[in-house]
């Protein structure tokens, strides 16, 4: 489908004007990101929005809990509605699974993030989507890093997945994009008229580009991700690596659930270099394959020391959380091999 660059339409149609009903475009790609979760799609502008959509549907006075490990846009717009007094934070471990378990009782929004960014630790989403809900509360995931092609939290007992498909659905790093599926088609009215009143709308060329970028998902996160079960093993025993976090290794506390529950592991990892923030920042400097910048899911591999960024200062000062794209795997790891310290 050539991308549909219009505003508003010839009434009488389907659509009148494009921030409401979107375009034939964003429609297509709605179609095909349903179909891949046998659900409901609404496309955002970017993956913060289709998250502030979600928080947008609980009331005043609300209690929502969100893991000890979550996306740092997300964490933000959690506490500024605090300091608003529009609900009150429960932070839990991602695999505290009683604990989400027992707070689902209490809880109107339960924000889970699996595999989280950038400690990758994965929820036990079967278990915490059966505990029984209070009413009316709304359990979502963001699955930007497993994508619908390794877990689809919608099929483990979720109402609304998120995803930013600013990542492994564009592909590219040339657009900005955000996904919100659900179950319930009221749900989907719901977030779909809050995205109506925010402007959230994606535009018809990014929706474009997501369609050009979804024919090629599986091919290049089978080749990411192959390259990223190549790599994990080769960091851990390097003598200048003081810990891998990749859900695909043995030494991960939530590989068992991992495996379980996941289709494949996934192409993001993070890693402790010895000699803490100025080491890891010496190994930022020496790449000269790999890409020393922030966001993943592209065709380029990406790699920066998260305790870098505001707001992440609680992270090991060393920790480097590389996404790993689709170039030769050698051809990475000769990177990596030489920017590390000997
Ligand atoms: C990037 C990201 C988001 C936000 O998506 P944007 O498209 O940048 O707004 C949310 N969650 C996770 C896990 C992300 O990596």
């Amino acid at each position: 489908m050539p991308p549909g660059l219009a505003s508003n339409f010839i009434l009488g149609g389907p659509r009148g004007y494009a921030r409401g009903e979107g375009t034939e475009g964003t429609e297509a790609l709605e179609t095909v990101l349903g179909g891949l979760e046998d659900a409901h799609a609404l496309a955002f502008s970017t993956g913060m929005a289709a998250a502030a959509a979600v928080f947008a549907q609980v009331r005043v006075g609300a209690t929502v809990v969100l893991p000890d490990d979550c996306y740092q846009g997300v964490v933000g717009l959690a506490r500024s509605g605090m300091k608003q007094g529009r609900w009150s934070v429960l932070r839990l471990p991602t695999d505290a699974t009683a604990r989400w378990c027992e707070a689902a009782a209490t809880a109107d929004l339960l924000w889970l993030e699996s595999p989280s960014n950038p400690l990758l630790c994965v929820a036990d989403l079967e278990r915490i989507c059966a505990a029984p809900r209070k009413s009316g509360a709304l359990l979502a995931v963001d699955n930007t890093f497993a994508t619908p092609l390794n877990q689809q939290p919608l099929q483990l007992g979720a109402d609304v997945a998120v995803q930013s498909g600013t990542k492994f659905i564009g592909g590219h790093s040339d657009l900005l994009l955000g996904v919100a599926t659900t179950r319930s088609a009221a749900l989907r009215d719901s977030l779909a008229q809050e995205r109506t009143f925010t402007g959230a709308t994606p535009g018809a060329l990014e929706a474009f580009l997501a369609l050009r970028g979804l024919r090629t998902l599986s091919l290049r996160l089978a080749c990411a991700q192959d390259n990223a079960v190549l790599l994990a093993p080769r960091l851990l025993a390097h003598p200048s690596i003081e810990r891998v976090h990749y859900p695909g290794l043995a030494s991960h506390p939530t590989h068992a659930i991992a495996a379980a529950q996941l289709k494949g592991f996934g192409s993001m990892l993070s890693f402790e270099v010895r000699g803490g923030a100025a080491a890891a920042d010496a190994v930022c400097r020496g790449l000269r394959l790999i890409q020393h910048a922030t966001s993943l899911g592209a065709v380029e591999s990406t790699l920066e020391r998260r305790a870098a960024i505001p707001g992440q200062e609680h992270l090991p000062p060393g920790l480097l959380r590389l996404s790993v794209g689709v170039e030769d795997a050698e051809d990475l790891w000769a990177d990596l091999t030489q920017a590390l310290p000997r």
